[in-house]
């Protein structure tokens, strides 16, 4: 029997995470910028669609202005159904791309290309694309928070509420799996699917810092409480849920559940949704700042909090940050892309949010 592989840890070190820096703007201000950019949108037929994690502020103006709020795959989705000739992505730099190889004819705007993530940043294509080739037995599953390159290299990309039926599906066919970049979540649906699977070593600087050992003493504080996980978080926190689910799956699980209080494990930014969907709920966030933290972001994603008013405003004055995907990449990143959307219209699984957001 070969030893088991040890993979290099691809997880950023703290140093490579940015200050979560939240954009506060005096009230004039922020109306005169949310007026400017509700003009901007008109007149340039323009749609705005924000992920769940951005600002308040700018979930708000998208419901507003027509435009929408949800996870990454059913913006992309909502912006090929949207008429607009220019969708404007908040989120970050994987979003903008997939909005940009679902609507290859439209033109994707974010207001930074700055905005990162650590799982994409955290699997670079051309050392992701040779560990595939070193392991050609293997399908390659990717998850949805990664670059159009990297998806260009997989059979599947596959979201947090599709996953485990997709690797189950899979393994069901004798396939050994290869999968990218959550280590995490890889591990959460290897238990799920009991699928033979290669795990790249990848995390979410965000999800990573909730804590089990703190989530248990707040837990015992709120013993009627129930918990609400997403998959991206270690397994000692995953242990503890009550749910576990995509920001989407998260939303739904608060309303049906009958618990009146719920400690949920992701992105702040999910609150405001979450605040509309069971507004008489207690809602508490999951702790972060633990015995052994290295929090930089605490719960809240320093890049998606670099999608500000004020950036919005110029992008849409300037036209800059325009998303550009390499018409080639565009091709191959788009198979992986369809065949989960084909899988989930065969299976009429619920694999994004419209119903929900
Ligand atoms: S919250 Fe985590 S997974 Fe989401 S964009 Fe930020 S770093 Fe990436």
């Amino acid at each position: 029997m070969s030893a088991p592989l040890t993979l290099p840890d691809y997880r950023l070190r703290p140093d490579q995470v940015p200050e979560t820096v939240v954009e506060r703007l005096p009230p004039a201000e922020r109306d005169r910028l949310r007026a400017r950019i509700t003009n901007l949108l008109i007149s340039q037929g323009a749609v705005l669609v924000a992920h769940y994690y951005t600002d308040p502020e700018l979930q708000r103006l998208a419901e507003e202005t027509g435009g929408y709020v949800s996870d990454s795959l059913d913006m992309a989705r909502y912006g090929h159904d949207s008429k607009a000739a220019t969708l404007v992505v908040c989120g970050v730099r994987f979003m903008g791309e997939t909005a940009k190889i679902l609507n290859p004819e439209k033109r994707v705007l974010m207001p930074t290309l700055a905005a990162e993530c650590s799982l994409d940043l955290g699997c670079p294509a051309p050392v992701f694309t040779a560990f595939c080739d070193q392991h050609p037995d293997r399908t390659v599953v990717v998850y949805a928070n990664t670059s159009a390159a990297v998806k260009a290299r997989a059979d599947w990309m596959v979201t947090s509420s599709s996953a485990v039926e997709v690797v189950s599906f899979l393994r069901d066919r004798g396939e050994k799996i290869l999968w990218a970049p959550d280590k995490y979540l890889g591990e959460y649906i290897q238990q799920q699917s009991g699928a033979d699977m290669l795990l790249w070593q990848g995390a979410c600087v965000v999800h990573e810092e909730f804590k089990g050992l703190e989530l248990a003493e707040l837990r015992a504080q709120h013993p009627g409480a129930k918990v609400l996980v997403h998959p991206e978080s270690p397994a000692a926190v995953i242990k503890q849920a009550d749910v576990v689910a995509s920001t989407t799956g998260i939303i739904r699980a608060a309303r049906e559940m009958d618990a009146d209080t719920l400690i949920v494990a992701t992105d702040n930014g999910i609150f405001y949704k979450l605040q509309q969907a069971v507004p008489d709920k207690t809602l508490i966030e999951a702790p972060t700042a633990g015995k052994s933290a290295t929090c930089k972001s605490c719960a809240h994603c320093p890049w998606m909090a670099m999608n500000t008013l004020t950036r919005l405003a110029h992008t849409l004055e300037t036209g800059a940050n325009e998303i550009h995907v390499d018409p080639d990449i565009i091709e191959r990143a788009s198979k992986p892309i369809e065949r989960l959307l084909n899988f989930a219209t065969e299976r009429k699984q619920q694999i994004y949010g419209r119903s929900d957001a």
